[in-house]
């Protein structure tokens, strides 16, 4: 533990553990979450902090650009974090939230240099935000003015929503209502945040 991390710890001690003690007594038996997010590995993005959330109420799973998987049997950290979520703690909405200047999304553009550091899983990683890029460069084809960035961000998003809804056991509760799915995104420089609205097909924001 460098020194930072030591006094940041000291300070949670003594701060803010102190002054919730029973919120942490009922937690250290067990959590019953609402909300699952699932977002990205960068260290711009706090969900808690952005939704200003106690512990205990959100259930995150994060990999490198917020991707949701298809629906296949195979190994997967974030399908397994979904399928948890959903059929243990019956979770009633699960949340995108990706964000601006996605690192993830950015390396689709990146030409591929001799120098490069090994980066084997993350590219093979990557290939589930092909869709998403696909999509933008679709639409930037039709309106060079746009940022093709935010909308391949934007794109991932929503190619994600997509994928949940294949999940068998998640596509079940939608139909019986029991549970829902939100895209956002995330400005991180101005704080931001536009909701996906799946009958305009368009990121909204939510404060004007
Ligand atoms: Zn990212």
């Amino acid at each position: 533990m460098d020194k930072l991390q030591k006094d940041g710890y000291s300070k949670f001690l003594k701060d803010y553990f102190e002054t919730n003690r029973e919120l942490f007594s009922s937690l250290s038996k067990s959590q019953k979450p609402e909300t699952m997010i699932i977002t990205c590995s960068d260290s711009r993005i706090n969900p808690a902090l952005l939704l200003n959330a106690q512990p205990g109420e959100l259930f995150i799973a994060r990999n490198i650009g917020n991707v949701v998987p298809p629906y296949l049997p195979i190994k997967g950290s974030t399908q397994a974090a979904i399928e948890y979520a959903v059929n243990a703690l019956s979770i009633k909405r699960v949340v995108i939230l990706g964000h601006s200047n996605c690192g993830a999304c950015a390396h689709m553009y990146h030409k591929q240099s001799e120098n490069e550091p090994e980066l084997l899983h993350v590219k093979e990683w990557l290939k589930y935000i092909i869709p998403a890029k696909s999509a933008a460069m679709l639409e930037v084809h039709a309106n060079p003015k746009q940022n093709i960035f935010e909308l391949t961000e934007k794109h991932n998003i929503v190619t994600s929503l997509q994928r949940l809804m294949e999940y068998p056991y998640i596509q079940n509760r939608l139909i019986e209502d029991r549970i829902t799915l939100e895209g956002w995104w995330y400005d991180i420089g101005t704080g931001k945040v536009e909701i996906y609205d799946f009958s305009k097909r368009d990121f909204l924001s939510i404060i004007d």
